[in-house]
């Protein structure tokens, strides 16, 4: 299967990694909207937030302590900050492996566009 962060958790495209346990990946977006603007995800390929069942739920719990653990390191915490998983056409994915934006450093907008 051929997917890019896939290949990022492999180490076989490069990254600039901000956090990694057994289980998540942390890296900055190559295209940052933000001044902070890292991305979490699960190193098992999980597509969407579709393919969460009760099963693998589990890795969300990890995924949201890894984004509390980053927010503090990136000095976010306190200032804040938003946490988005575009999901699909309409949510605006363009990368079909499960990832968690974390932006912040700016006063960010809302609604989204
Ligand atoms: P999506 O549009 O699916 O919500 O988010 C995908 C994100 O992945 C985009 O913000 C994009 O900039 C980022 N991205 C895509 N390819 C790479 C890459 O090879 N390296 C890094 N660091 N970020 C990437
Ligand atoms: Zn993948």
């Amino acid at each position: 299967m051929d997917c890019i962060f896939c290949s990022i958790v492999k180490g076989e495209i490069p990254s600039d990694k901000v956090y990694e346990d057994e289980f998540v990946y942390a890296f900055k977006d190559v295209n940052p909207e933000a001044p902070v603007h890292i991305l979490v995800i699960p190193k098992k390929h999980i597509k969407s937030l579709n393919q969460i069942n009760k099963d693998n739920v589990k890795i969300i719990e990890k995924i949201y302590l890894a984004i509390g653990e980053i927010v503090k390191k990136e000095g976010i915490n306190e200032t804040g900050y938003r946490v988005v998983a575009n999901t699909l056409g309409d949510g605006g994915q363009s990368v079909d492996h499960l990832h968690f934006h974390v932006l912040g450093g700016r006063k960010l907008t809302w609604p989204p566009g």
